[in-house]
């Protein structure tokens, strides 16, 4: 027994001996960093620089977020205004030359529609699983251009997480085919790439711009839009005010459903969040499939 014990602890450190000096990189946001960590496993430690439960719209860094990033050698960003604001803490804590990557790189982008929310595009990418199909390829690019001893590893990681991803992609995909319908008021526009990748309508947004709230006039407009187009869901984020989503829930007598974008790291994998979200997604769309003809 003595003897298989040593061959045990001798075995673990050629195993994980020489990952101790571990690539360190950051990154924004839970769902994000859930997938660097994904391809990156015991290879790399990530580094979280929007706490789990802020509403990244809105959040102020702190000096201590400096202190956090001078560990990480590299910098996964979404871009697009979303997140940009972390360029000044990255640049503050590693210099001019810091090393910023954007994953929004080779996405297929969709306009901002919003007002002042965001600079060039939807920033949202990561809440379609088809994008974060390519954010995986992308990542374990950067990882192994880091770190080219990983290189396969890194490949290897990465195609084994799309292929979970790519399970709940057909789940997903054979679920709403069945559904008398799609639509849905989101309360801003954080699911136009679900949207389009599935086929989903989005109606409307409650906040045009983060954090702005709709007038007694949108609230109404957006009314008479759900009823005209027969919408029975609103969606709901935990990171935002749920009152003017709950108002138009009652008001039209929709199901109000939670989608949470973010969810929290290391605690939720990205596959784990996601497949609760969309089960929300149909479960409520089953749910107001009961409409009463002429309703
Ligand atoms: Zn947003």
């Amino acid at each position: 027994m003595r003897i298989r014990g040593v061959f045990l602890i001798a075995a673990f450190v050629l195993l994980f001996g020489g990952y101790a000096f571990a690539l360190v990189v950051a990154a924004s946001v839970p769902p994000i960093c859930s997938l660097i960590a994904e391809v990156g496993r015991e290879r790399v430690t990530v580094v979280q620089l929007i706490p789990n439960g802020a509403n990244p719209h809105a959040y102020e860094p702190t000096p201590s977020d400096v202190a956090k990033a001078a560990q990480a050698e590299a910098f996964f960003l979404v871009g697009l205004g979303f997140d940009t604001y972390l360029e000044k803490v990255i640049k503050a804590a590693k210099g001019e030359k810091a090393l910023i990557l954007y994953l929004h790189s080779g996405l297929d982008l969709l306009e901002d529609r919003g007002e002042n929310h965001h600079e060039e595009a939807n920033p949202h990418i990561w809440l379609s699983l088809r994008n974060a199909q390519v954010i995986l390829e992308t990542v374990a690019r950067n990882l192994s251009s880091l770190d080219p001893e990983g290189a396969n590893f890194y490949r290897e990681n990465a195609k084994r997480y799309a292929q979970v991803l790519a399970e709940i992609d057909t789940w997903f995909t054979q679920e709403i085919l069945s559904l008398p319908s799609r639509s849905f008021v989101a309360t801003h526009n954080s699911l136009s790439y679900l949207a389009r990748d599935y086929g989903l309508f989005e109606a409307g947004v409650l906040e045009k711009a983060p954090g702005y709230e709709p007038t007694p006039q949108e609230l109404a407009e957006l009314v008479t839009l759900m009823r005209e187009k027969n919408v029975r869901i609103v969606v709901a984020e935990p990171q935002f005010s749920v009152k003017a989503a709950q108002v138009l829930a009652e008001e039209t007598q929709s199901t109000l459903v939670f989608f949470d974008p973010l969810g929290t790291f290391p605690d939720t994998p990205y596959h784990v969040l996601m497949k609760e979200n969309l089960r929300k997604l149909i479960e409520a769309w089953k749910g107001s499939g009961n409409d009463q003809p002429g309703d």
